[in-house]
C-alpha cells in the first residue's frame, strides 16, 4: 500500500527498525551518513537499497530539510555501493519511489540500486 509522503515521519516504519538492528538485514556497506542492504524481494540480480541513517519519509523530504553534510553524505554512499558492486562499468540504475503515484510503501527515503543485468525499459507499462 503506498504512503502519503506528506505524513510526519513515523519511528515505527520497518526502514527505521532496521537502522535500530530491531529487525534483520543484509547489509553490504554502512558509514555515518548511510545503510545499504538487500532488498528482501529483489526485482534485479543485484537489487541494493540505500537509506540515510536521519529521520527522512521521502526524497521530497531529503531533499527540502537534509543538511549539506547529509545530502553529500547519502549521494556519495550511493555511489561507493555502486562501484564496490562492480556495478560502474556494466552500468545501474538508481530509483527513488515517492509518495502514492512513484508506488513508496516504505516511509523512510529509500533509493534502489538496481543492476547486475541489461535491465530493459524504464517503466512497465
Ligand atoms: P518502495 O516501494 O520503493 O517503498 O520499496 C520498498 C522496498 O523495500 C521493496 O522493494 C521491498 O521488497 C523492500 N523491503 C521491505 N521490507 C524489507 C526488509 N525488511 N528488508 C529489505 N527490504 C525490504
Amino acid at each position: 500500500m503506498p504512503i502519503d509522503a506528506t505524513l510526519p515521519y513515523d519511528p515505527a516504519n520497518i526502514f527505521a527498525r532496521l537502522l535500530r538492528d530491531e529487525i534483520p538485514s543484509r547489509r553490504v556497506y554502512e558509514d555515518e551518513w548511510a545503510v545499504a542492504f538487500h532488498d528482501i524481494a529483489p526485482q534485479a540480480p543485484e537489487h541494493i537499497l540505500v537509506i540515510p541513517r536521519g529521520a527522512y519519509v521521502s526524497w521530497d523530504d531529503f531533499a527540502a530539510n537534509a543538511s549539506a553534510d547529509e545530502i553529500t553524505g547519502f549521494v556519495r554512499a550511493v555511489g561507493t555501493v555502486a562501484r564496490a558492486r562492480g556495478l560502474v562499468a556494466p552500468g545501474y540504475r538508481l530509483l527513488a519511489n515517492t509518495g502514492g503515484d512513484g508506488g513508496q510503501e516504505v516511509a523512510h527515503l529509500h533509493v534502489h540500486l538496481f543492476g547486475g543485468a541489461p535491465l530493459g525499459p524504464m517503466l512497465a507499462r
